[in-house]
C-alpha cells in the first residue's frame, strides 16, 4: 500500500510517501481502506514534528480517526462486519484501569492513540481494534464523517458527559465559530439549550449565529458579562464553555456564570493561565470541569446526528494522499480557516 511514512521526526518533509506492506489484521482487528482522515494542527503536525507525548518508536504513519470501509476482519471478528462503512475511533482506552472499569473510559488513565502509538490513517489501509470502528449511516459522507469526528464527539463530552446541561439551560460559548466551539453551538442547541455565542468578532458572531446561536457577543467591542445579564434576565448563564484560557477575556466569562454554575473547559491555546475569581466561585456553589477526550457514545451521537443533517460538519478541501505535505503547510501557516480532509485512495 502507499502510506505518508514518518521515519524520523521533523517539519512537514519528514512525510514520505511510499510504498510498504499492507497490514494485516490481527485478532480482534478490521483493516480499513482509507477514505478519509483530518490534518490538525494539534495533533498531526505536532506528533509529526515529535511533540506527541509517550510516541512509539518509528517508523510511524500518523493520521487520526479516519473513516472508510472495512475489507477484512481478523480471526474472532463477525465476518459480517466486511463491507461496513466506519469512522475510527484514535483513543483506544484500556479497559483494566479502575476508572474504565467504572464505565468512565473518557478518563482512562492508560489510554493510547492511533496516528500516535500505532499506524494512523495517512494510508492506503490501517489496520485497528475492530471495537474502534464505528458504523456511518449511509447518508453521511466520508469526508463529513472525518470532520464530525474531530469535535462533534468532544463536544458531546463537555456539555453532557461533565456539565450535564439540562434542556432550557443558558449556555454560553466563548470562541464560537472556532472548530470546538462552533460544534459546542451546534451540540448544545441539538440538548435543548439557550445558546449565546461569544466571539472576538463580527463576522465570526455570525458565523456562530448561523449555526444556530440564539444570541451573539463580540466581546472585542462589547461588555460580555453586562450583555449576558441582559439577555438572561439578570441571572447569567447556567453553563460556559470556555475553550480558550485567555487571561484577558477568561474572566469576563467567568463572571457570566449564574449561582450554581458550571464552566467547562478543553483547551488553553489563549495562554492557559488565567486570574480566577475565587470569592465568586465559592459564594456561587459554582464549578470548574476540565474535560478532555470522549467516550464511544459521544461518538454515536455525534455520527448519528451528523448522519441526519442535525450536526453540519463543514469539509473546507479535500486532497491526494500525495499533496499532504501541502495540506500540512497550509494548515501550519493558518492559510486555511476550515478542515482539510485527505483521501489516501485518491493519488
Ligand atoms: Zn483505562
Amino acid at each position: 500500500m502507499k502510506a505518508m511514512i514518518v521515519r524520523s521526526y521533523g517539519g512537514p518533509e519528514a512525510l514520505r510517501l511510499e510504498d510498504v506492506e499492507t497490514p494485516r489484521p490481527g485478532i480482534g482487528e478490521v483493516l480499513v481502506a482509507v477514505r478519509a482522515v483530518t490534518v490538525n494542527r494539534t495533533r498531526d503536525l505536532n506528533v509529526v514534528a515529535g511533540q506527541a507525548a509517550g510516541s512509539e518508536a518509528l517508523p510511524l504513519v500518523v493520521g487520526q480517526d479516519p473513516a472508510g470501509d472495512i475489507v477484512e476482519v481478523g480471526p474472532s471478528v463477525d465476518k459480517s462486519r466486511v463491507g461496513s462503512r466506519v469512522i475510527v475511533s484514535s483513543r483506544i482506552t484500556c479497559g483494566e484501569c479502575d476508572l474504565c472499569r467504572s464505565g468512565r473510559g473518557s478518563d482512562c488513565r492508560k489510554a493510547r492513540h492511533i496516528g500516535i502509538h500505532r499506524w494512523g490513517g495517512y494510508a492506503e489501509y490501517v489496520a485497528v481494534p475492530a471495537s474502534q470502528a464505528i458504523e456511518l449511516a449511509d447518508s453521511l459522507g466520508y469526508a463529513e464523517a472525518a470532520v464530525a469526528m474531530r469535535h462533534f464527539p468532544m463536544a458531546y463530552q463537555q456539555l453532557r458527559g461533565k456539565a450535564g446541561v439540562q434542556a432550557g439551560e443558558w449556555v454560553l460559548v466563548m470562541g464560537a465559530s472556532g472548530g470546538l466551539g462552533s460544534a459546542c453551538v451546534q451540540v448544545a442547541k441539538l440538548m435543548g439549550a439557550k445558546v449565546i455565542a461569544g466571539a472576538g468578532g463580527e463576522e465570526r458572531v455570525a458565523a456562530a449565529l448561523a449555526l444556530g446561536a440564539d444570541f451573539g457577543i463580540n466581546y472585542r467591542t462589547e461588555n460580555l458579562t453586562d450583555r449576558v445579564r441582559e439577555i438572561t434576565g439578570g441571572s447569567g448563564v447556567d453553563v460556559v464553555c470556555e475553550n480558550i484560557s485567555d487571561p484577558t477575556t477568561f474572566p469576563a466569562a467567568f463572571a457570566s456564570l449564574a449561582i450554581m454554575g458550571r464552566l467547562v473547559t478543553a483547551g488553553a491555546h489563549g495562554g492557559g493561565t488565567v486570574p480566577v475569581d475565587m470569592k465568586q466561585l465559592y459564594q456561587k456553589r459554582q464549578r470548574i470541569l476540565g474535560s478532555a477526550g470522549h467516550d464511544t457514545d459521544d461518538i454515536v451521537q455525534a455520527m448519528l446526528n451528523a448522519g441526519t443533517g442535525s450536526l453540519k460538519a463543514k469539509v473546507d478541501l479535500v486532497l491526494p494522499l500525495s499533496r499532504l505535505h501541502e495540506a500540512f503547510h497550509l494548515v501550519h501557516e493558518r492559510k486555511i480557516a476550515g478542515k482539510i480532509v485527505i483521501d489516501p485512495q485518491a493519488m
